[in-house]
């Protein structure tokens, strides 16, 4: 953790205590796995193609039991078996948008909850996986900001979204079979629960198992991590997981980012900018994607538009602008903007010579959008007062 990290970082790993000790296989590394066989048993000289073949079969083909890993000796199946499981997060419950969006309620350890949303279109599919439980950060007009509880997610928790998710989809190819390329799940986005770079170490291994080419093999171009500012750990985003960045931006000046993003206190624009500038660089990655909430009377004046693309400019940053439409949740303290609004700030942006895409809404009906999600079941909860005293609207 960067010695810079607020003190309200108070989250830690819990890992999952399995029956009888065994040893969950997945979420560790290359590295970790081949300690982890020998450790138990695997000779040494064994232990690097041993890594490879069970590696193949948990993340190539989706095999959870080690009695279907045909090309080991059945006494070495046996073995593993004793001492380990292959294990992802349970799905809890399972609900599907009018718009074909799917939201999971996945169980981990701790009987903790986090949401997952598939989110199909046309020429892609894209999973929306969570970090943590909760999130320590409380950005105003977020409803993951107002649960309390919080715990990072393992490695383990984070890649297994993934996998449940290729469960669910029917996504795991058959060994022997053509290798399909059109895939139902083809872009990962860290955007469900929890600020992704405050548990760095979890999210990077869970994604560089995911872009492994022995396994689920998605690109690292096919991944998007969208932070709210982690100043210190951008750099190491660039340089140790290497995928997309989106930046939770907001607004356009200290005092309202102060509001909407707090972490904006610890890191202001000026020194966010500065770090966003020597990201694509750095990650040899294209634009970054800068994410605009759109909040009624807040941060959706012309004059906002101007200096954010100002502030863009001035930092010589390849960047596409994401508007979203805020999502309302139960005792949100603002409202949407309009339609109208939004689309004359779009055109502000996409004048200046940036894309300014409107992000569509999917799974409103489900409460699976943007921003909307939170455990039902986690009942820790700030009160309403709370929310709006952080939101600066203290009446
Ligand atoms: N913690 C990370 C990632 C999760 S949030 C981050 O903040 O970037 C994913 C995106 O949804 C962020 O841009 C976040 O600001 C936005 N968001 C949060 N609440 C929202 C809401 N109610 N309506 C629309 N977008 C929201
Ligand atoms: Fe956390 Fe992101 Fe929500 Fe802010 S917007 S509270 S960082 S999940």
């Amino acid at each position: 953790m960067s010695p810079n990290a607020p003190i309200t970082q108070d989250v830690m790993t819990i890992p999952r205590k399995l029956p009888e000790g065994k040893v969950n296989l997945v979420g560790l590394t290359r590295d970790q796995l081949r300690e982890a066989l020998i450790e138990h048993g695997t000779p040494e000289k064994q232990a690097k193609m041993r890594t490879g073949q069970i590696w193949q079969w948990i993340y190539q083909w989706g095999v959870r039991d080690f009695a279907e890993m045909t090309n080991l000796a059945k006494p070495y199946r046996a073995q593993l078996a004793e001492n380990f499981v292959v294990e992802i997060p349970e799905v809890v419950t399972r609900q599907v948008s009018e718009d074909g969006t799917r939201k999971y309620l996945c169980r981990i350890a701790g009987g903790h909850e986090v949401e997952v949303v598939y989110i199909p279109e046309e020429d892609r599919g894209t999973l929306c996986i969570s970090s943590q439980v909760g999130c320590t950060l409380t950005c105003s007009f977020c409803h993951t900001g107002t649960q309390k509880l919080v715990r990072n997610l393992t490695a383990a928790e984070i890649v297994g979204q993934v996998m449940m998710a290729r469960d669910d989809l029917d996504e795991w190819p058959t060994p022997g079979a053509p290798k399909d390329e059109t895939r139902l799940l083809s872009n990962i986005v860290l955007m469900g629960m929890g600020e992704p770079l405050y548990n760095f170490e979890n999210v990077r291994d869970a994604m560089k198992i995911a872009m492994d080419p022995e396994g689920i093999s998605l690109s690292r171009r096919r991944i998007t991590l969208s932070t709210s500012g982690v100043v210190p750990e951008i750099a190491r985003t660039a340089e140790e997981i290497g995928c997309l960045l989106a930046i939770s931006f907001h607004a356009t000046t200290d005092e309202v980012r102060d509001v909407l993003v707090p972490i904006n206190k610890r890191w202001n624009i000026e020194e966010l900018l500065q770090a966003l500038a020597s990201y694509p660089k750095v990650s040899n990655s294209e634009r970054i994607t800068f994410e605009y909430v759109m909040l009624d009377g807040v941060n959706d004046r012309d004059e906002d538009a101007h200096r954010l693309i100002e502030h863009i400019k001035r930092h010589n940053i390849p960047a596409k602008i994401n508007l979203i439409p805020f999502n309302e949740w139960p005792g949100a303290p603002y409202k949407r903007s309009s339609n109208n609004r939004i689309r004359a700030f779009a055109n502000i942006i996409y004048n200046a010579g940036y894309a300014s895409p409107i992000r569509k809404t999917r799974g409103e009906d489900i409460m699976a959008a943007c921003g909307q999600l939170k455990s039902a079941t986690e009942r820790a909860r700030k009160s309403r007062k709370q929310i709006e005293a952080e939101a600066g609207l203290n009446r």
